[in-house]
């Protein structure tokens, strides 16, 4: 019988622990390691015992073969695109996380990678594919702060036969929820600083996969480029993931509460939750994903003055960003992720003054409920 998330996420396969009994894995601070060694690690840019412990625990976790560790989610973007050329085309959706646009725009552009935007829940989007013959398509589901949903599954039927990889970023989901692999994708792609950590207090990113060259690569770019994790945030981040389905499981169940206290205010236009009824995409939401996450978007019809003050006003969100993490926060993208961004591309991303996404913790749902009830009242 395999073992359930609970037991996978609490066992790892070798804690390096040598004759000592140690329970938990020790931490391995070391640059380097004595030749020949059984392990078979060189030099800690190239591969640590903490990484392989933790890589292991997230294979498990998303069911799949092989997963590589790098110090951030935007590491393990930059060690993915570093494996395409010049003149290269990312078949990208158009609602990416900012850090992955601005990766693209600012920097791989230059080195003349070619991007074309299309919104992937249009059934036009699929055709798109056929006629732009791209290198990559790089999907997000769900989006931030939108939490627009993809059909990862209807997207991967027409890149497959085509040979076109696919990369997910699962982040918002993590593989608990949802799992890109099992529906075609040939990458999923995670921030680990989100939820998989969950506590707010290291960065990491990784890459998960089926396919061997698409490891190797992997394992390639965290060595030539540099972007291998530290021993110590790895360690943490194992420490962290122990608690994933423990701390998701009363997050969703905050968060689907939440979602449908809002939707009842009558200063709300409308909620995004993607296992509520409402949801624009909410049949590929519940035949892809299995519960709703804990992310939950809302628009206040309020000024972005008014917005701004509720947010200052709740307890025990804290206005910052990030998300995933055992605290609830709260997010203003008018007056902080897309602060820097134009009326015009806020319009178009449907991103207005009255939109706050919340990142919905583990705290006592009565607690949240009455935070939310004293801070809406601003809004009466
Ligand atoms: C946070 C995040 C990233 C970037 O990860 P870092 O660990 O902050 O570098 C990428 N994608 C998504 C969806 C994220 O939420």
């Amino acid at each position: 019988m395999q073992a359930g998330n609970n037991t996978r996420v609490i066992h790892h396969g070798d804690s390096f622990a040598g004759d000592t009994g140690t329970v938990m894995p020790p931490i391995f601070p070391t640059s380097t390691f004595a030749h020949g060694n059984a392990g078979g690690f060189d030099y800690t840019r190239s591969g640590n015992p903490n990484f392989r412990i933790l890589d292991g625990v997230l294979a498990s976790v998303e069911g799949c073969a092989h997963a590589t560790v790098f110090a951030s989610g935007v590491s393990a973007i930059t060690a993915v695109v570093s494996q395409l050329k010049q003149g290269d085309l990312v078949l990208c959706e158009e609602n990416l996380y900012g850090c992955t646009v601005r990766l693209f725009e600012q920097v791989f552009a230059k080195f003349g990678l070619r991007t074309q935007w299309v919104d992937f829940t249009q059934t036009e989007a699929l055709e798109v594919i056929h006629t732009s013959q791209p290198a990559m398509v790089w999907l997000e589901s769900p989006t931030n702060p939108l939490l627009k949903v993809i059909d990862l599954e209807a997207v991967c039927a027409i890149t497959q036969p085509l040979g076109i990889p696919v990369v997910v970023d699962n982040t918002f989901a993590t593989a608990l929820v949802q799992r890109p692999l099992d529906l075609g994708a040939t990458l999923s792609l995670t921030s680990t600083t989100k939820y998989i950590n969950g506590h707010s207090d290291a960065l990491g990113g990784a890459v998960c996969t089926n396919d061997p060259e698409w490891h190797q690569k992997m394992v390639f770019s965290q060595k030539a480029l540099g972007l291998q994790p530290s021993p110590f945030d790895c360690w943490l981040i194992t420490r962290g993931i122990k608690t994933l389905p423990l701390r998701l499981k009363q997050q969703m169940a905050n968060a689907a509460d939440l979602a449908d206290q809002l939707a009842r205010h009558a200063k709300v236009n409308w909620v995004r939750y993607p296992h509520r009824s409402d949801h624009p995409q909410h049949q590929v939401a519940t035949r892809q994903m299995r519960a709703g996450g804990a992310i939950v978007t809302v628009s206040f019809n309020a000024s972005q003055e008014q917005t701004y003050a509720l947010c200052k006003q709740l307890r025990w969100f804290t206005m910052a960003e990030s998300l995933g993490g055992i605290e609830s926060l709260i997010c203003h993208p008018a007056t902080m992720t897309h602060a820097a961004v134009s009326a015009e591309v806020k319009a178009k991303l449907g991103i207005d003054d009255g939109l706050v996404r919340f990142s919905v913790g583990c705290e006592d749902l009565a607690d949240l409920q009455a935070d939310l009830d004293q801070a809406l009242e601003l809004l009466a």
